[in-house]
């Protein structure tokens, strides 16, 4: 029916079916609309008769006529597509009044202000919306017809010296109403019909004409509509707020939007016009009594003023409630004491509202939980989990620049722009946003005393993306409008420059920068008591597990508490930067011949065997991957003179050797150089003494009667060989370690699925691999060949121009890349049936990509601790959307 009818004429016909009282009339549907689009802006030949004669119905109920001198009808005609597309396209009211039916209703009504207050809204809304818009004119902004009749109306009150509509009398409306005219006849060359049927006909088309007008084109571009839809027309007779005291007009949600609290709650006005409540003219009155709060507690309620009307709305919401199933938004009218429903439908609703109507609704019998599940979008899950920009605020803020939104959530502070000042600051008791140009693995530290990160440069899987993500923490990269003068400590973005310490705010879902400090709303997920039951329900349903990426146990922890089943990822690289460690892995990267290598690398044997230790505790029971190193090894590499100079006294070598040892390992393309498996096939120390510490955890603690379960993890492999030769060192070592401590433990050799080489050759790897994990941020990368760190240099470009629809490193291409993992998914299961296969790059954590995990037998997913209880839900979903 919403395809034929729109949303709005749909839901009008449903109240009319289910005995609501609604504004009689009559739609013109959506292929009316393509019809007229498609000959050449003409209406199909027997619609003027099909128009009449449901005018005519409308007359009967009405017992008036359309322009009649009498007793005249008055119509309203309004727009309406499938999906709900708020104020983007257009309405005109109070069709019908012309100097032949105005006398008639004056008498009818005894109101002659009323009448001509009417005549004067039809008049302004019908040359901006048919006159002006709908013939194509494009006045510069402020320019417009509707801007020159408001200049008029206000220096007629200037002239009066009244300040109010309602002190202006029907004579005076009348004078404007005559103004108005004169003016569009001057300004547009154009004369304001007199007739009813030209005035009905105008707006009908002009109205058709709205669904390409440049505000709906726009809407139709970010939301995705396609323009092939169309929009319906909803032609009904007039029924009249502003009729007198004892008329009004309200709009109402059945629960409460902002917390979901099942109370009815909304807005009315008092001897008003629908256009009045939402343009914010005037400060609307609390519907009912129950629902008040402080700042509106004297004002009066619908519930006070007219009991029974109240009343009568109210069973009107249950009925809507149980017929629809879902919370309603509800537009109402009361002309002289009896009311009627102009529109009702699905109700927008936040994040905790969603869950908690979802949850509520299964309790009191409307819907089954399957229903519940996908009445929530695993973004609203996440909407718990961080603190949010306060939408009121934002609403009323201009942004600065955007980037790309790389860590969800909203965060304010002031900016920082080394990450040592960002530590200081945060001493101090400051709330900080760290902003570079990018950021290096050297960084961490100021990452994590941040509120929020901001970077020039990089994409959603670039490193400062990786690491917010994993901590929840506010991130946009790939800002390209930020200059940053880190030395001057400076910030030139959109000619406006900003200095350490001014105030900022991100919103990291959005990508939106503003500079100022916006309100944060603070969440926590545990405090909703309906949200721990849908995410049971998720469990019940969904068949794929969700693991977590997590390096540290605290964070590990955290996944847990979320509802991780183990973890998918544990990167060990940034175990290296602590500042006790990192001499030793530079010793080991610098070493001239294997011995000093060997001496260098098992110096940290003791910390990693610490590491593991602590993490495959926080998750025991639970299996945990721990993959082997992975980074070029220059990251780790000295970057100042005096740390060039502490490693030349520690090797007792010249700072010159030490430059021209570093500048031995430069690489021209460090992405595609000496990383990964290729480190450990260099250098097997480095990977013996990883595995070590990982047996030797697990012996320590299987020892003292925990059940753990750890999975190694190569990582960046293009060939079987590759494999072979890094599992064979892992094995080996397992071996001696279970000798030494005599001690059997269980354990997984495996590999990351990260290049296209590995996908092709799955089922060669299959043979020894235990279980697979596609990395599908480097084969993304790697796929694309779009580099994953510098792809904010040209996505937005690419973005705006349709040349790609999303960023691949954040929804997974699942045309192209996608292929790769089913390839290796299939090669894979066909030599080893039972192989057991995951995700770990960033899209294990995004709906989407999800579902497509799901689709292509995935056993589970691997994201950011944060992204747990969205994948679990989004696992839900993919249950019941393909079965
Ligand atoms: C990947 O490439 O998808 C992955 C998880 O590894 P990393 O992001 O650490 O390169
Ligand atoms: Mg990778």
């Amino acid at each position: 029916m919403k395809n034929l009818l729109g949303g709005k004429g749909a839901n009008l016909a449903e109240m009319t079916n289910i005995g609501i009282t609604v504004p009689p009339g009559f739609t013109l549907t959506t292929d009316i609309c393509n019809y007229y689009y498609k000959n050449n802006l003409t209406l199909p030949d027997d619609l003027d008769s099909q128009v009449s004669n449901a005018l005519k119905q409308t007359e009967t109920i009405m017992k008036k006529q359309f322009g009649d001198e009498t007793n005249p009808l008055l119509l309203s005609v309004r727009s309406g597509a499938r999906q709900s597309m708020p104020g983007m396209m257009e309405t005109v009211l109070n069709i019908g009044l012309t100097s032949k039916t105005i006398p008639g209703l004056i008498t009818n009504t005894g109101n002659k202000r009323f009448v001509y207050d009417a005549y004067r809204r039809l008049i302004m809304m019908y040359a901006d919306v048919v006159i002006e818009k709908a013939a194509g004119r494009k006045p510069k902004d402020g320019e417009g017809i509707r801007h020159q009749l408001e200049g008029i109306l206000n220096s007629y009150k200037d002239k009066k010296g009244c300040s109010q509509d309602v002190d202006l009398s029907g004579d005076d409306w009348k004078t404007i109403s005559d103004k108005f005219k004169i003016q569009i006849k001057d300004q547009l060359g154009e004369e304001f019909p007199d007739n009813s049927y030209n005035q009905l006909w105008g707006s009908i088309k002009a109205v058709f004409k709205s669904w390409n007008g440049k505000r709906a084109v726009n809407y139709r571009r970010i939301e995705n509509i396609p323009g092939e839809w169309g929009t319906a027309v909803n032609v009904q007779a007039m029924v009249f707020g502003n009729a007198g005291k004892d008329s009004a007009t309200g709009v109402a949600f059945t629960r409460n939007p902002a917390t979901g609290e099942n109370e009815f709650y909304g807005e009315w006005l008092q001897n008003a016009q629908g256009e009045d409540v939402v343009a914010g003219i005037r400060t609307p009155n609390p519907l009912n009594e129950s629902t008040k709060i402080e700042n509106n507690k004297k004002a009066l309620s619908l519930e006070s003023f007219l009991p029974e009307v109240y009343k009568q709305l109210d069973r009107i919401r249950t009925k809507l409630e149980t017929h629809y199933t879902d919370m309603q938004d509800i537009e109402f009218t009361i002309e002289e004491g009896r009311l009627w429903m102009l529109q009702t439908r699905a109700g927008k609703r936040n994040g905790p509202a969603a869950i908690k109507i979802a949850v509520d609704m299964v309790s009191e019998g409307l819907i089954e939980k399957e229903e519940a599940l996908l009445r929530v979008s695993p973004g609203q899950i996440d909407e718990l989990l961080h603190p949010m920009v306060s939408p009121e605020e934002e609403t009323t803020a201009t942004p600065l620049a955007k980037g790309l939104p790389a860590g969800p959530g909203g965060a304010s502070g002031q900016i920082v722009f080394t990450a040592n000042d960002a530590e200081v600051w945060a001493k101090n008791g400051k709330t900080i946003i760290l902003v570079r140009d990018e950021t290096s693995p050297e960084d961490i530290h100021g990452m994590h005393a941040a509120a929020g990160i901001l970077t020039a440069k990089g994409g959603i899987t670039s490193h400062a993306a990786l690491v917010a993500r994993g901590w929840g923490k506010c991130c946009i990269v790939g800002c390209g409008a930020l200059q940053i003068n880190s030395k001057d400590k400076t910030l030139v973005v959109s000619g406006k420059e900003l200095k350490e310490g001014d105030w900022i705010t991100l919103n990291g879902t959005t990508g939106k920068i503003y500079n100022k400090k916006l309100k944060l709303i603070d969440t926590d997920p545990n405090s909703h008591k309906e949200y721990a039951e849908l995410m049971i329900w998720a469990d019940e349903v969904r068949t794929l597990k969700v693991r977590a990426n997590a390096e540290r146990p605290e964070d590990a922890a955290l996944a847990r508490r979320f509802g991780a089943q183990g973890i998918g990822l544990c990167r060990t690289e940034h175990m290296f930067f602590d500042p006790e460690r990192i001499s030793a892995v530079r010793k080991m990267i610098l070493a001239k011949n294997e011995e000093e290598r060997r001496s260098a690398v098992m110096k940290l044997l003791p910390y990693q065997r610490k590491d593991f230790k602590g993490i495959l505790d926080t998750m025991r029971d639970l299996p945990v991957t721990i993959r082997l190193l992975d980074p070029p090894l220059h990251e780790f590499m000295p970057q100042t003179n005096k740390q060039v100079n502490k490693l030349a006294a520690e090797l007792n070598i010249s700072p010159n050797e030490v430059h021209t040892r570093i500048n031995n390992l430069h690489e021209f393309n460090p992405m595609l150089g000496h990383r990964g498996c290729r480190l450990g096939i260099a250098y097997p120390e480095i990977t013996e003494m990883q595995s070590r510490a990982i047996f030797e955890a697990t012996a320590e603690l299987i020892k003292e009667g925990k059940n753990i379960f750890p999975e190694v993890m190569v990582p960046l492999v293009g060939t079987y060989t590759e494999f072979e030769n890094q599992e064979a060192i892992v094995r080996q070592t397992a071996d001696n370690v279970m000798e030494e401590k005599s001690i059997k433990f269980e354990y997984l050799v495996g590999t990351m699925i990260e290049l296209p080489r590995a996908a092709l050759t799955a089922d060669e790897i299959a043979q020894k691999a235990e279980f697979f994990s596609f990395g599908t941020n480097d084969l993304t990368q790697t796929t694309y060949g779009f580099s994953r760190d510098d792809i904010g240099g040209f996505l937005p470009g690419y973005l705006e121009q349709k040349v790609l629809t999303h960023d691949p490193f954040q929804s997974l291409d699942q045309t192209g890349v996608g292929q790769l993992v089913k390839m290796g998914v299939d090669k894979g299961r066909s030599v080893r049936k039972n192989l057991k296969i995951g995700i770990c790059g960033e899209h294990g954590g995004d709906p989407e990509s999800i579902d497509f995990c799901y689709r292509v037998g995935l056993d589970y997913v691997s994201c950011s601790p944060f992204r747990v209880p969205v994948a679990r839900l989004a696992a839900a979903h993919s249950v019941l959307k393909n079965t």
